[in-house]
């Protein structure tokens, strides 16, 4: 093998695409924890960056934003659809805002910004005309390029479509190989397997992964459940996306009749997957309230999953000083949908040794930082 991906989450499935696509030897390992985050993603994509990002995050987000249209249509042509529809996004507050609509009007008017499409201001009654679960009085930002992914039927199309270009895949649980001091490749039941680069892309479960190597990822997971509901009766295909300011809370739009929530966030549940009744409750609640039209909707799943989140609150791309042989690509945290696919396009260009046009060094896994 050329390259050992470790996580076929969205990140590890496009980092195994894209070097598949390059024709080279890839296997993925993949272990299929309970709680995997891309299965559990709403898909609210919004990929542009806003001024408080670091020079860092803002290049990799515009690189980000133009890369996915491009990949999903990509994979759409090559007969694997992967459940993106750009649909617009609507960002709601009670209080309407004009600072929220000047900063992404005056953004979607900047270079690199063309996805973001058009910027209009809702007045009362025009957000819910979009997105008809919502209070009447609400108001807000309309945002054309928004888009929704579905993250369970995109990584399937980047794993199908790998798999065509000779991916290798093996069930179980990997564990690096640590052998004269660097990673020489994953240990899977018996079996030692070995590459000259082994991409660490396990999601919430990549510190641990790291062990044998003495190196500590800052990097944790944050429970998150998401429940969906089916509304008999609607057609929900063209709903846009919807922020809801006041409430640090989205919703999404699935046809022909369903919406999704965004979840919650509980970093001190660790892996614990079992969700709390209470957990559930206060996120019907905040459904309930930032959606009334739910009321008469049927709750038809709830999902947990485990979002890889760093100290800092930034991702972790790139080679470890300490431990030669491998690449680390997690630390998404809520942004996995929307930036994993470019993010594993970048992992594939590293383990090639390939120029990746960014900056990467502010994103080193291997950067001070400080547990909060
Ligand atoms: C409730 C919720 C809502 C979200 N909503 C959004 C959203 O609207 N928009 C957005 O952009 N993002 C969203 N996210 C974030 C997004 O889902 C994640 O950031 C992204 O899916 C992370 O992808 P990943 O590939 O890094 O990790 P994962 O999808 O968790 O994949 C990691 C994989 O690695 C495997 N693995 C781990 N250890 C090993 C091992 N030792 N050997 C083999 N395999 C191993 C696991 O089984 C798993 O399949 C949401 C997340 C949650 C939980």
């Amino acid at each position: 093998m050329d390259v050992i991906v470790v996580g076929s989450g969205i990140v590890g499935a496009s980092t195994a695409y894209h070097l598949c696509k390059k024709g080279i030897a890839t296997l993925l390992v993949e272990t299929n924890h309970t709680g995997q985050a891309t299965q559990a993603g709403t898909g609210v994509i919004h990929p542009w960056p806003f001024p408080r990002d670091t020079p860092a995050d803002w290049d990799f987000k515009l690189a980000a934003a133009t890369h996915l249209p491009h990949l999903m249509n990509e994979l759409d042509q090559d007969g694997h659809p992967p459940g993106y529809e750009i649909t617009g996004s609507l960002s709601v507050q009670t209080q309407g805002s004009r600072s929220a609509f000047e900063l992404m009007d005056s953004l979607s008017r900047r270079e690199g910004f063309e996805t973001m499409g058009h910027v209009h201001r809702l007045g009362p009654g025009q957000a819910r005309e979009l997105f008809p679960l919502l209070n009447e009085h609400d108001q807000g930002v309309h945002i054309e390029g928004g888009a929704r992914l579905d993250g369970a039927l995109a990584r399937h199309a980047l794993l199908e479509a790998a798999q065509e270009r000779g991916l290798h895949l093996r069930a179980g649980q990997a564990h690096l190989l640590w052998e004269n001091q660097r990673v020489s490749g994953v240990q899977v039941g018996d079996e030692h397997l070995r590459a000259p680069v082994t991409v660490v892309a396990a999601g919430a479960w990549s510190a641990q992964l790291l062990s044998p190597t003495g190196v500590q990822l800052p990097l944790f997971p944050v429970r998150g459940q998401m429940a969906h509901f089916t509304l008999p009766g609607q057609q929900t295909r063209t709903w846009p996306g919807v922020r809801f300011g006041d409430h640090d809370f989205h919703a999404l739009a699935f046809a022909p009749n369903h919406v999704a929530t965004s979840g919650t966030r509980r970093p001190e549940a660790g892996f614990t997957h079992q969700a709390t009744v209470t957990e559930l409750s206060q996120l019907l609640d905040t459904a309930l309230q930032t959606m009334p039209g739910l009321g008469q909707a049927c709750l038809s799943r709830t999902r947990v999953g485990f979002r890889p989140a760093t100290h800092d609150g930034h991702q972790l791309l790139g080679p470890l000083q300490d431990a030669p042989g491998v690449l680390i690509a997690t630390g998404l945290d809520s942004q996995g949908l929307t930036l994993g696919p470019f993010q594993g396009k970048v992992a594939a260009q590293l383990a090639l040794g390939e120029p990746t046009g960014l900056d990467l060094a502010p994103l080193r896994p291997d950067r001070p930082t400080q547990a909060p």
